[in-house]
């Protein structure tokens, strides 16, 4: 049936072509991993073959399941070969032709644009099949699907193309048949090399790997070992396995065996580096789910969280029927059970981590906290526990680099605060100069900087903390503790005009100026050097959210602000001592103009431009005329 006549020619999809390219130029050429790829795609063949076995008794034939490697020195070829579930034609077209995974399309894309940091990662990433390239320059794969007759031999030089035709006598499963390229020749068909490689690399995997007689791997499962008989370096390569993350430690790892309510033993492993910084999309692999031993599904996305989702690991029951599919697991209500146990388990864990390991929690914060908070907006019932974790920077802090969580600020506080307050802002030292805080300086009183907007909203959505209320500081309704007394050191101050009409006079002037563009102007209880600041009414979003809000929708409307004056500040006395001169009226509403313009600009809006530059020239230009040109 097989002849030259029937073989179809196709071109591989833009994108492997790229990846292909990429493969066979980058300079970071760890060619081992092709080996564990081509064995991970094996086993995978193999666990989909056995679940179909599991499920449909005419699949069973008692074959042992297994991958062989097979060196050919003088043939100079390395094939590795499976009777796992092989590809139908469309199969091959399909799953060897074109990449199925949208992440894998976006990380090439960042790729192309010659990033080396990416490029050096590549050895690290999944770049399964494809990686045969970087040991051969043509690749023969030959493969009869469990539920067909027919075998197909698919063949390419990784250049542009590929062929398929028809092929007799084809045992099930595939073969892929590595024509090594002239100088690794020697290495790859070293039974020592080769042994090396596969304990390195494989050696978790469910399935024996033979090499001649020999089996390489252990297959062993340290999921269901007692903590105490499995050894850290079991358990990084065991990492190393599950993550394809070649040369990296875990930051830390969870290992727990649950009897009740349901019986269950997992591993679970935080990365030490959250890959969605260095611009590689969202990572979502999810766990490996395992029924007595058996992967049942290798990217169980239901057993955690969103906010828990970069985590890799096992988890392996018993109460799990063994031919259950992807869509009757996502009814199932064993998974439930076990992921409430899971949450509890690593926010435990990163609680004590926090407690006993602040380095490295330091490490963990950076790295993944700010997918983690997300949390407190989707788990209402772990919010408490996740805000625990929350770290932030602080006006008790001088150094930049100390953070503080919502326990100890509280540990700090006057017993009779009722509030945390918080401040967002652009930068730290934007924050720190913001006139609100002022009255939190004289009184002590700890402030959270908040730079990420994110967090404001974060804080926000928790709303108390412990029994207290999170506040921004530019909230009206903010109260401050009986027992916090001005600070002694408040600077002199002219005499006040507060209360007196005069006062009223210019608070009145300033409302005709400022109409429409603020919901109020009134007495400020807060400042000390500024005469004016802007605050929030009690209920809105602060301030730095509501700008991050309406940067990101247009038609996000801010809500208005009161305008506070300060009655003590030198220039309202002024004014106040000018508004008894009709004639000053027009001066003072410029004032009161500007002086909205300048706390916008504090806070990072561009206020009227033209106006307000027009004022400025009027202001300099009269500033200008009173000055004497005579030196004294
Ligand atoms: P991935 O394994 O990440 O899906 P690959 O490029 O390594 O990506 O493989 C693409 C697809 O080809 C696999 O998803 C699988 O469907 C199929 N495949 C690869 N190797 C084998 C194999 N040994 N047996 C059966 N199918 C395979």
């Amino acid at each position: 049936m097989s002849s030259v006549a029937e073989k179809q020619e196709f071109t591989f999809q833009t994108e492997i072509k790229q990846l292909l390219h990429l493969l066979s130029h980058s300079l970071y050429q760890n060619k081992e991993i092709t080996i564990r790829e081509l064995i991970s795609n094996a086993s995978d063949a193999l666990d989909k073959l056995r679940h179909i076995q599991l499920t449909d008794e005419k699949y069973r034939d008692g074959e042992t399941l297994q991958i062989t490697i097979e060196p050919d020195k003088d043939g100079k070829i390395l094939t590795i070969r499976d009777n796992g579930i092989g590809l139908t034609h469309d199969e091959l077209v399909k799953n060897l032709g074109t990449i199925a995974h949208s992440g894998s399309l976006e990380f090439l894309s960042k790729l192309s644009a010659d990033n080396k940091n990416a490029v050096s990662l590549i050895g690290q990433f999944g770049v399964g099949f494809y990686s045969a390239f970087m040991l051969a320059d043509r690749v023969e794969v030959l493969t009869r699907s469990y539920a067909d007759e027919q075998g197909w031999r698919w063949e390419s030089e990784g250049t542009g193309n590929f062929s398929i035709q028809p092929a007799d006598d084809v045992p099930r499963g595939a073969q892929i048949r590595l024509h090594l390229k002239a100088d690794l020749v020697e290495d790859f068909t070293s039974d020592f090399r080769l042994k090396h490689i596969i304990q390195k690399y494989s050696t978790f995997v469910p399935h024996p790997i033979m090499l001649g007689s020999e089996k390489l791997n252990e297959m062993s499962p340290i999921w269901v070992e007692p903590k105490s008989q499995v050894k850290p370096e079991q358990y990084e390569a065991f990492y190393q396995y599950i993550s394809h993350r070649t040369h990296e430690k875990p930051l830390w790892h969870l290992h727990q065996s649950v009897d009740s309510p349901l019986q269950f033993h997992s591993i679970l492993y935080c990365p030490s580096m959250n890959w969605e910084k260095l611009g590689m999309g969202r990572m979502e692999h999810g766990l490996h789910l395992c029924a007595k031993r058996i992967l049942v599904q290798d990217d169980c996305n239901d057993l955690l969280p969103d906010y828990l989702q970069f985590m890799y690991g096992i988890v392996d029951s018993a109460d799990l029927p063994l031919n259950v599919s992807r869509e009757t697991l996502q009814d199932n209500r064993v998974l439930g059970k076990i992921k409430k146990v899971l949450v509890k388990g690593v926010l435990d864990h990163l609680a004590k981590l926090a407690e006993n390991e602040p380095e490295e929690f330091k490490t963990f914060s950076a790295e993944f906290g700010p997918i983690v908070r997300s949390g407190i907006s989707t788990d209402f019932e772990n919010r408490e526990k996740i805000a625990k974790l929350l770290r932030f920077n602080s006006s008790n802090a001088t150094d930049s680099e100390v953070l503080t969580s919502l326990d100890e600020y509280i540990t700090r506080a006057p017993a009779d605060q009722e509030q945390i307050y918080y401040q967002g802002g652009p930068s730290l030292t934007s924050i720190a100069k913001n006139p609100n805080l002022e009255i939190f300086r004289r009184k002590k009183l700890e402030v959270l900087y908040l730079t990420d907007p994110v967090d404001e909203y974060v804080l926000s959505t928790l709303g108390n903390y412990n029994g207290k209320k999170l506040i921004a500081v530019d909230d009206a309704e903010v109260k401050y503790p009986e027992s916090a007394k001005d600070s002694e050191e408040t600077p002199e101050q002219p005499e006040s005009t507060t209360g007196t009409p005069a006062f009223e006079k210019v608070l009145e002037l300033f409302r005709t100026a400022l109409g429409e563009k603020v919901q109020m102007v009134r007495e400020s209880k807060r400042l000390t050097d500024s005469p004016c600041c802007l605050v929030n009414p009690s209920g809105s979003f602060s301030t730095q959210l509501q700008k991050v809000l309406s940067m990101n929708n247009k038609d996000y409307e801010m809500s208005k602000r009161i305008l506070e004056v300060n009655p003590a500040s030198p220039l309202i006395v002024r004014l106040t001592q000018l508004s008894t001169n009709p004639a000053q009226e027009p001066f003072i509403q410029d004032v009161a103009n500007q002086l909205y313009a300048n706390a916008m600009l504090l806070e990072g809006f561009v206020p009227d431009a033209e106006d307000a530059v027009s004022r400025m020239q009027r202001f300099m230009t009269d500033l200008a005329s009173s000055k004497s040109s005579i030196i004294p």
